[in-house]
């Protein structure tokens, strides 16, 4: 039986704008921070924010207390927000008569990189 192999390609990239699809912060929206491919998770900016409680040490000079910090979020539980028709779409690929791939909104057809 032939086994379908399956790429876990992310499109979305640091720097991009995204809005989260499920989840208990559904509807935010914001940067993408970092992306993490082996994980298949990315970290947004003030999304998925989880409570860590960190131990005083002076030597450090860390406080301690809680501290909220960005959790890492499913690729799929997010989608990259358009910058031209500010809308969160699907990516499509198109290939740029220099022969680099780039992504296009699939709403609007604008290229996503620059
Ligand atoms: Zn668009």
């Amino acid at each position: 039986m032939a086994h379908e192999l399956k790429r876990h390609t992310i499109s979305i990239r640091k720097g991009d704008t995204v809005q989260v699809m499920s989840g208990r912060d559904v509807g935010k929206s914001g940067r993408v921070l970092s992306v993490n491919p082996r994980k298949n998770t990315v970290i947004v900016e003030h999304t998925h924010l989880i409570k860590r409680h960190t131990r005083p040490n002076p030597s450090k000079n860390i406080k301690g207390g809680i501290v909220e910090r960005e959790a890492p979020i499913n690729v799929s539980n997010v989608l990259i927000v358009c910058s031209s028709c500010n809308k969160h779409t699907r990516l499509g690929h198109n290939v740029s008569p220099d022969g680099t791939k780039v992504r296009v909104c699939k709403r609007c057809g604008t290229t996503l990189d620059k």
